[in-house]
């Protein structure tokens, strides 16, 4: 599949889409572009701290209804130039970046509730609505979504399900996917999809989850109906202290053969509960903390409290109380707002984000951190998503590098390592962060090569000139070219 031409005449375009969007929504200032090459991928923030400058795009728009986006897809669609659909920027996999030019479509500015149905606890919303702005206006009502991502206030709906995010309660209220009822979505020739917002249907393949994680190669996402959910009547917090990392993983899966479900199950390893414990006690060798939350009708917390604390004594924890629990609820977001990520020169850092069954779990986080940490890095890992059958494993790895281009090869050789390592476990690549650029060349890998084949031959259906976000998801001729160093675009 051929990507879309870059050799287009901006000045024409633009012109063209500022009669249709206004002069405002429209932009090829070079302040602009320089923003929009990156999202939140370390290895994109990495290069830019060096002032390294590349995947611009050639303009930005900021369409407010769907009619203007449709006109903007398919002049693109007519002249093969790349659009490239963004919501928060948020991303961190480089799903936003241009790496073949042409025009973002960024819809922040298509953010309003369009309809809050009460009788079928429902709300129809835009894809530009950040996360807190979703969350804000249904808490006054008594409603949320239960979709509260580290990044709710810097992600978007529309990025959201695109890029098949999870909150951090999805145990309790289950990922993006497991709560979109409804989509709609204009297809790269610019005609419109709707899917009937339907609690389940049996009419065949479920067409929305088809748009759900195509991370805008398959169109662009308009309008979502997701459910929602009353606002907890209670909360409460929970920790405890298990002697290693094996023991807090069987209460995990002692607590779902109860039939529970706190909003939160956080398990921590051994080196991140050395972190997580830093203001409370020193944990002993392989201690490994397990964090609740949980959040229901006041009688229900007490019943899951009571349960759970009893799995986890019995389990040979000991009960620190709600302290450290209520602690990283009460600063998650200290870390992000405002960055601290920037480490400085030498540095390299990044998450692997990946999920399995029980039976692999702990095995492949074993095997993940000794593929890594064969790099001469540090690791401390969490598993902040629990669910009946599994969970995933939150892998973070920081280390050092003598040069830039150390720091480059390295970084990718972990990233390597780490997978390989994942996808000889049995797990899947990516639990929530998506594929985008970082993991493009594993689709193959993660799907067989059948699999891949028919999401291509979709794409190649859908958009037979390879306009919507080339490159992406490994779509594309592009599949691993993210570009090289200094080769500004
Ligand atoms: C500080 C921080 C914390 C984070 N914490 C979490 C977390 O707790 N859980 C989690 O899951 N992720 C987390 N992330 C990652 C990020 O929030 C998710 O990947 C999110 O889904 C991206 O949403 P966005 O609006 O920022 O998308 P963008 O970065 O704008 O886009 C992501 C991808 O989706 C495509 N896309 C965007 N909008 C549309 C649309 N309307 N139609 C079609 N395609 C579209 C883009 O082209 C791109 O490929 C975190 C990121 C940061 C920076």
């Amino acid at each position: 599949m051929s990507a879309a031409s870059t050799a287009f005449n901006v000045n024409r375009v633009k012109r063209q889409l500022e009669v249709w969007l206004g002069k405002e929504n429209v932009s090829d200032a070079e302040v602009d572009k320089i923003n929009y090459s990156r999202d939140a991928w370390p290895l994109r923030l990495l290069r830019l701290g060096r002032l390294i400058i590349e995947a611009k795009p050639d303009l930005i728009v900021w369409p407010q209804t769907v009619e203007q986006i449709q006109r903007i897809v398919k002049l693109a669609n007519q002249e093969s130039i790349p659009i490239i659909p963004v919501s928060g920027a948020g991303g961190v996999a480089g799903g936003i970046l241009a790496t073949t030019g042409g025009i973002i479509v960024d819809v922040k500015k298509m953010n309003r509730v369009l309809f809050l149905d009460e009788e079928s606890f429902t709300v129809t919303v835009e894809p530009g609505i950040l996360g807190y702005e979703l969350e804000e206006y249904l808490e006054a009502r008594g409603y949320t979504t239960g979709h509260l991502p580290s990044s709710i206030y810097s992600s978007a709906l529309g990025g959201f399900a695109a890029a098949r995010s999870a909150g951090v309660l999805s145990s309790k209220y289950g990922k993006i996917e497991d709560m979109i009822t409804g989509l709609e979505v204009v297809l790269p020739t610019g005609e419109l999809l709707r899917t009937k917002a339907v609690p389940r249907s049996s009419m065949g393949p479920d067409l929305k989850q088809l748009f759900i994680g195509s991370e805008g190669t398959y169109g662009i996402i308009t309008e979502l109906t997701l459910r929602i959910a009353p606002s907890p009547e209670e909360t409460q917090f929970a920790s405890f202290l298990f002697p290693d990392l094996h023991s807090g993983m069987n209460a995990v899966k002692q607590v779902f053969r109860q039939d529970l479900k706190p909003a939160l199950i956080r398990l921590y390893d051994e080196n991140e509960t050395r972190f997580v414990l830093s203001r409370f006690k020193p944990p002993s060798d392989g201690a490994c903390v397990l964090n609740f939350i949980y959040r229901a009708t006041k009688d229900f917390v007490r019943l899951e409290k009571r349960t759970v604390t009893k799995i986890c004594l019995e389990g040979g924890a000991e009960d620190l109380g709600p302290g450290p629990s209520k602690h990283w609820w009460n600063n998650r977001f200290d870390l992000y707002y405002p960055s601290s990520m920037n480490m400085g020169p030498g540095m390299l850092y990044d998450v692997l984000d990946v999920a399995s069954s029980y039976a692999n779990l702990e095995k492949m986080y074993w095997e993940m951190r000794k593929a890594i940490e064969a790099f001469g890095v540090g690791t401390m890992s969490h598993f902040s998503h629990f669910y009946p059958d599994g969970g995933n494993i939150y892998v973070i790895f920081v280390g050092h590098a003598n040069s830039p281009e150390e720091v480059e090869t390295k970084y990718q050789q972990i990233w390597d390592a780490g997978l390989e390592a994942a996808h000889r476990a049995g797990g899947t690549l990516s639990h929530q962060h998506g594929v985008g650029l970082l993991k493009a060349p594993w689709m193959p890998i993660e799907h067989g090569e059948t699999g891949f084949a028919l999401l291509q031959a979709i794409k190649q259906y859908l958009d037979p000139n390879n306009i919507m976000n080339p490159g992406k998801l490994g779509f594309g001729n592009e599949t691993s070219k993210f570009p090289k160093e200094g080769a500004s675009q």
